[in-house]
């Protein structure tokens, strides 16, 4: 079955695109936790981090660049916070790899 995010990969639904590369889309959270929220999303589904392989190392290595650049982009010099959900007990809602980038707010710790 198809996840969301690759529904909005192939344009199946909509969603606001701000970065996409032959590797990864980026879009903003629907529901953003802070005033700055995107995804950070691979392009070839890995379904999540638990599950990566040493060969997804590049890849899951160019969404970290890409989540530092949405955040030099979007301005977020005072901070900003890269978080990967993993399984029910981690927060995961969809089983599609994502890096979340939260920035424009002062963050917590511990997370809740
Ligand atoms: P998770 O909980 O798996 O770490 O993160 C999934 C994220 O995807 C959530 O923050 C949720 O708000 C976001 N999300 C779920 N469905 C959609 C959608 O259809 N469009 C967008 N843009 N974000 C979504």
């Amino acid at each position: 079955m198809k996840s969301i995010f690759e529904k909005i990969i192939n344009r199946e639904i909509p969603a606001e695109i701000l970065w996409e590369d032959e590797v990864c889309i980026v879009i903003k959270d629907i529901e953003p936790q802070a005033p700055f929220h995107c995804l950070v999303i691979p392009k070839r589904k890995i379904e999540r981090i638990a599950l990566a392989v040493e060969s997804d190392g590049k890849t899951i290595g160019h969404l970290l660049i890409i989540a530092r650049q949405m955040a030099t982009d979007h301005n977020l010099d005072s901070g900003f916070r890269i978080v990967i959900n993993n399984g029910a007990e981690g927060g995961e809602s969809v089983p599609h790899l994502h890096v979340h980038v939260l920035g424009g707010r002062q963050m917590k710790w511990p997370p809740g």
